[in-house]
């Protein structure tokens, strides 16, 4: 049976993080010597996904995955395709489709992946753990199998072929979901998407002046993100806060500007490639987490990093 690999989309268009997910099953299927098939619903334009190995695309369109249901999808992917490992990412969408999917195969559901197997047999691989603080091997129980994999650890490898794409048509037991409206964040940069991410805390005082962030992001085509205590104030929206209770993320670089670094913080940055951290107190926690930091003013530092910025750009 096939390796499967599910492709996240937001309206209509691909996400960043499907194409790491192709690229990991690409992985899993050439080690396992299996067949791979790529799903994609609802999505305009698929070819894209030929780049990251996907030499078989399934194309299904269908009015009732229009508004996104776990259990829905789960269905409408398994009346599609029959697989043995299913790769997801780990987004909300992905690991919301992955739990139903392991129950409706009886597979081992193993979440947080962050590395290609060690093992194929039995299916052993590495997972982000106890909210980031560890990893953990783990073996899968069953030949069966889902994944979810974290976005930004694998990173989408682009791979030689040419993908043929066959349309579907999915069964499903009915989708009872009704969108009655969608807000969009404000964030240029999608979070979770994003391969540098400045992030703000209290030291930054107040609302009035996250101008500095947000240019800072802009120079760096970085997206905008806050500790918890900043969006439960109002100072920022919750769609920005990270942390233990908020988003994980696992960028290529994360810029922690007056943040103390409490561990429920970390545990949802620290799967972060580098992490920069500007604090004017040197017993900051999160120096111990930095792979760089500046310890002085944010109101001094940031402006000069800014200008420095543009001066390398000009
Ligand atoms: C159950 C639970 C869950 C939680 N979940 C989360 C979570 O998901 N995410 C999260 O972020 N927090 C979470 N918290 C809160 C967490 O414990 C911390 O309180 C919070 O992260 C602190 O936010 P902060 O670093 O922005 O603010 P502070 O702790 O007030 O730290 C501000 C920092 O800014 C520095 N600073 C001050 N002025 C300047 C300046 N001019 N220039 C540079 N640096 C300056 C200070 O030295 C300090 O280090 C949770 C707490 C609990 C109990």
């Amino acid at each position: 049976m096939s390796i499967i690999a599910f492709v996240d989309s937001y309206q209509k268009k691909i996400k960043k993080s499907a194409f790491e997910v192709v690229s990991y099953a690409k992985n899993i299927a050439d080690q396992s010597g299996k067949g791979l098939k790529v799903v994609a619903f609802n999505v305009d334009d698929v070819s894209e996904l030929e780049k990251y190995g996907a030499t078989d695309i399934i194309k299904v369109n269908d009015a009732q995955l229009d508004a996104f249901s776990a259990k829905t999808y789960a269905e409408a992917l398994l009346s599609v395709t029959e697989g043995s490992i299913y790769v997801l990412s780990h987004s909300n969408m992905g690991s919301s489709i992955g739990a139903f999917l392991s129950i409706k195969k009886q597979a081992t559901l193993i979440t947080n992946v962050l590395s290609i197997p060690s093992s194929m047999s039995p299916f052993t691989v590495k997972r982000k753990s106890f909210s980031g603080k560890g990893i953990m091997e783990v073996t899968a129980a069953t030949d069966q199998i889902v994944v979810t994999v974290m976005p930004n650890s694998f990173g989408a490898q682009e791979a030689a072929g040419t993908g043929s794409i066959s349309e579907a048509s999915a069964t499903t037991s009915g989708n009872t979901i009704t969108v009655n409206s969608i807000a969009e964040t404000s964030g240029k940069v999608s979070l979770k998407e994003a391969d540098i991410v400045v992030s703000g805390g209290r030291g930054l005082k107040g609302p009035e002046n996250w101008g500095m962030v947000e240019e800072l992001a802009d120079l760096l085509g970085a997206a905008t993100a806050c500790s918890k205590p900043v969006a439960d104030i109002g100072w920022r929206p919750h769609s920005e806060h990270v942390g233990q209770t908020g988003i994980a993320l696992a960028p290529n670089l994360y810029i922690a500007i007056g943040i103390s670094g409490a561990i429920q913080h970390l545990a949802g940055v620290n799967a972060s490639k580098k992490i920069l951290v500007i604090n004017n107190d040197p017993e900051a926690p999160f120096f111990k987490a930095a792979d760089y930091g500046v310890c002085g003013d944010a109101f001094e530092v940031v402006p000069a990093l800014i200008e420095k910025i543009k001066a390398a750009k000009a």
